[in-house]
């Protein structure tokens, strides 16, 4: 059989995506790192070709100049004469340079040749000058020969014919510079490329590590384990809030699990004694142990009717909850409230000898007025519930600066101070053997409370049994962010 999974495409997707985000940050790094140092070295080189290649130019330049001159100064004006003996020191001088001189008297009789004096020297000298600059790049030259006149105080003496390898060729000193600028240029190169991938693992596995740790957390919150928490301080603003958002989001849908839970046991508790009771009835009177009286079928409708409020509260309960965060707000008097709440008690309030009052005022506030209206029936109708005949009802209002007060007193039978702390949760009951008659579920106070903290304000009870109870709401003025209540 196959079972269908509402998470297979997704999964598949997840499972088909090739790099994991550390090996695709740190390829895109190592990439752009490449790229980079590949640029830098590429026009580096071209520039320190170029720019080196015109400096050793015009170095060559000043050379054959100074051939020239040197090679003038041996000649002697008075007796016309050559001295061979240092034009020879210098043409060996320039052929080790790389230079082949030739050097001519007036009449064009030779006075010195490099190839002449020695010829071995000059084709070595040209065949290792020629094969090292065709073996270096960017470098298109071959020998050539170049005549120069000779003069002396503005007097032809002669001729020198210099060969070289044009435009520029580099000597031995050249090409230990340029291999030691290259290899540097390299090895930089080779250097900030691995710092690059370094620093871009790093920084990748610094990206990585808490969003793996973020996916193992949701995968174990999906699995059903609430109480999982990650723990902060990446340093990465994004990733800490992250992190929160993570903790924050188990820590509620945690809370409201167990709420969950919580509201299913009470409501099975809620309804246990009710159904048990009318169960139990039935039963003995099918059986022929009890006969049908008008007393016990009444006693079970009554517990009929028990279950069917607490249907009833819950109803009102899941409205109030699925509602809560839209508030229609209009400006609305507390006073006047307060007053339309306590005539529609009249009836029950004549009847039991009750007598109520509004005390007070107080500035209207910004308040969903069908809501508002909710909160104080809740509570004029538990004052009218918890005092004994002949009892007082207040409803009293005041404002601060910030915030309006209503106050509802009674001098009924009030809550001992174990009860007080839990009034307000849901399907609590002070003395709930009391409570079964006067019909209460527990669920008017929670009510209340999520109501005006929705508002943003807040209620708070203050109570002494046998002396009366005060429940006070406070809202604030000015419109506050809307919050759940704490006990849903
Ligand atoms: P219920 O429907 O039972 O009245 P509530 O949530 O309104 O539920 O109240 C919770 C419990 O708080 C009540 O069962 C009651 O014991 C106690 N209580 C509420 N208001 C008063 C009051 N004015 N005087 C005494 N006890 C009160």
């Amino acid at each position: 059989m196959k079972i269908s999974d509402p998470k297979r495409p997704e999964r598949k997707r997840v499972e088909h995506a090739k790099y994991a985000l550390k090996t695709k940050l740190s390829l895109h790094i190592a990439f752009v790192a490449l790229l980079t140092v590949a640029v830098v070295a590429v026009l580096s080189h071209i520039l320190i070709n170029h720019h080196f290649g015109n400096y050793i130019a015009r170095q060559q330049q000043r050379r054959t100049e100074e051939i020239l001159t040197n090679v003038s100064r041996q000649y002697d004006a008075a007796t016309e004469s050559w001295n061979l003996e240092y034009l020879h020191a210098i043409g060996m001088y320039a052929l080790y340079d790389g230079y082949i001189v030739r050097a001519y008297d007036l009449r064009g009789e030779m006075l010195w040749d490099a190839e002449v004096c020695d010829m071995n020297a000059c084709t070595q000298m040209m065949g290792d000058i020629s094969r090292k600059m065709r073996g270096y790049p960017h470098t298109e030259g071959s020998f050539t020969t170049k005549s120069f006149l000779l003069q002396r105080e503005g007097r032809e003496i002669g001729t020198v014919r210099i060969s070289w390898f044009a435009p520029y060729f580099f000597s031995e000193n050249d090409f230990l510079f340029l291999d030691a600028l290259n290899t540097a240029l390299v090895g930089s190169g080779v250097f900030s490329l691995a710092l690059a991938v370094a620093a871009g693992f790093f920084l990748a596995r610094r990206l990585s590590d808490p969003l793996r740790k973020t996916v193992d957390v949701t995968k174990r919150m999906s699995g059903g384990d609430y109480a999982v928490r990650l723990s902060e301080g990446s340093n990465i603003r994004e990733l800490d809030e992250l992190t929160l958002s993570v903790n924050h989001l188990a820590r509620s849908i945690g809370a409201q699990e167990s709420l969950r839970k919580q509201l299913t046991a009470d409501v099975a508790h809620e309804l246990r004694t009710p159904l048990t009771i009318v169960g139990t009835h039935i039963e003995a009177m099918m059986e022929g142990l009890w006969k049908p009286t008008r007393e016990r079928l009444s006693s079970c409708y009554e517990e009929i009717e028990r279950i069917g409020r607490l249907v009833f509260d819950m109803e009102k309960l899941a409205k109030v909850e699925s509602e809560n965060l839209k508030l229609d707000r209009t400006q609305v008097s507390l006073r006047e409230l307060a007053e339309k709440t306590l005539r529609n008690f009249e009836t029950e309030m004549s009847a039991r000898g009750l007598r109520a009052s509004v005390e007070g005022d107080c500035s209207e506030v910004s308040a969903d007025r069908d809501r508002i209206s909710q909160v104080l029936v809740n509570l004029v109708s538990n004052a009218v519930k918890y005092t004994q005949p002949g009892g007082t009802i207040r409803l009293a209002l005041s404002e601060t600066d910030e915030t309006v007060r209503l106050d509802v007193e009674d001098d009924g039978i009030g809550i001992s101070e174990e009860d007080l702390p839990f009034v307000f949760e849901r399907f609590y009951r002070a003395d709930k053997s009391r409570n079964r008659t006067t019909g209460g579920s527990g669920i008017g106070l929670a009510v209340v409370q999520s109501i005006v903290a929705t508002h943003g304000g807040a209620v708070t009870v203050q109570s002494s049994p046998g002396e009366g109870s005060r429940f006070r709401v406070e809202l604030p003025k000015r419109d506050a962010p809307q919050e759940r209540a704490g006990c849903f």
